[in-house]
């Protein structure tokens, strides 16, 4: 039992969680707090779409259709692993349930079968909705399920609950199949393994571009990793463009280059403006 999570609250525990959050027009007020209760709080709901494409997928969540008004979840879960965060409160996302899977939830103990639609779930679950058309065929890529482990933990460990508090609507209302292509234990299994980490206390470094090595760099090379070396040697004062930088390798590349591997304290034949290892990881080129 819990009081919900705040939405300044929410976007922090995910992106600390790693995940890559994406805030949709006015989620932070879209809910349903005029038609019932938020709250408290006692679990994490997964479902799939039945959709395709997350543009449509998100406008869909959010804006709900004739008969089920939105948002129908909190946040939807792109095949990248991307969260779109689409509402914050009630939201039609859990429908009528059994009541001995809510006391199991809240207890967190073995979940008994769902065969009674006699509780109001909207009021007292997260709703993730997951692209993924539900035929048994569309495929659940693993940054998609990475990113449900991530957000099912991120809020398990902000109210303090174990992975027994996350269920998929097919465990909740009778009748229901999502979601379906994973099983509800090995998820359950990847976020209790998860919660025994060490929690995440700040956002993970930024990755660079690993070195590619010397003979990468040639003229007749081309490469959105060239374009982005460019930038860090403008930023580091070091680019000797009269336009770009670009993709493409260019003597343009090598000059500049050689000036940040004088800047670094190489010389003559060190500073020939073919990037190697040390020089290269010095200047960070974010991917
Ligand atoms: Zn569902």
């Amino acid at each position: 039992m819990a009081t919900p999570l705040t939405a300044s609250k929410l976007v922090q525990i995910l992106r600390a969680e790693g995940l890559t959050v994406h805030e949709v027009r006015n989620w932070r007020t879209h809910n349903r707090n005029s038609k019932g209760a938020w709250g408290p709080l006692n679990g994490v709901m997964i479902h799939h779409t039945v959709t395709s494409g997350t543009d449509a997928s998100v406008d869909i969540c959010y804006d709900g259709y004739s008969g089920l008004p939105g948002p129908l979840c909190h946040g939807v879960i792109d095949k990248k692993g991307h969260v779109h965060l689409v509402g914050n409160g009630r939201a039609n996302h859990a429908g009528l349930g059994d009541g001995d899977v809510l006391r199991a939830v809240v207890n967190e103990t073995q979940l008994p079968s769902d065969n009674e639609a006699d509780t109001d779930g909207n009021r007292h679950f997260y709703g993730f909705e997951c692209i993924n058309l539900g035929d048994g065929k569309d495929p659940w890529p693993e940054a998609q399920k990475e990113a449900i482990e991530k957000v099912s933990a991120a809020i398990c460990r902000a109210h303090g609950w174990s992975e027994r508090s996350v269920i998929g609507h097919k465990e909740w209302q009778p009748g229901k199949i999502d979601p379906r292509g994973f099983t509800m234990d090995s998820m359950r299994t990847r976020i209790a393994n998860r919660l025994k980490g060490k929690p995440p206390t700040t956002p993970p470094k930024p990755s660079y571009v690993p070195f590619p090595g010397s003979a990468f760099f040639h003229v007749g090379q081309k490469s959105a990793v060239i374009t982005a070396m460019g930038r860090r040697l403008v930023a580091e004062g070091c680019g000797r463009y009269e336009s770009g930088p670009g993709p493409a390798w260019t003597e343009a590349d090598r000059k500049s280059y050689a000036a940040w591997q004088q800047k670094q304290g190489y010389k003559g034949k060190d500073a020939d403006g073919i990037p190697g290892k040390k020089t290269w990881d010095a200047l960070k080129v974010p991917r």
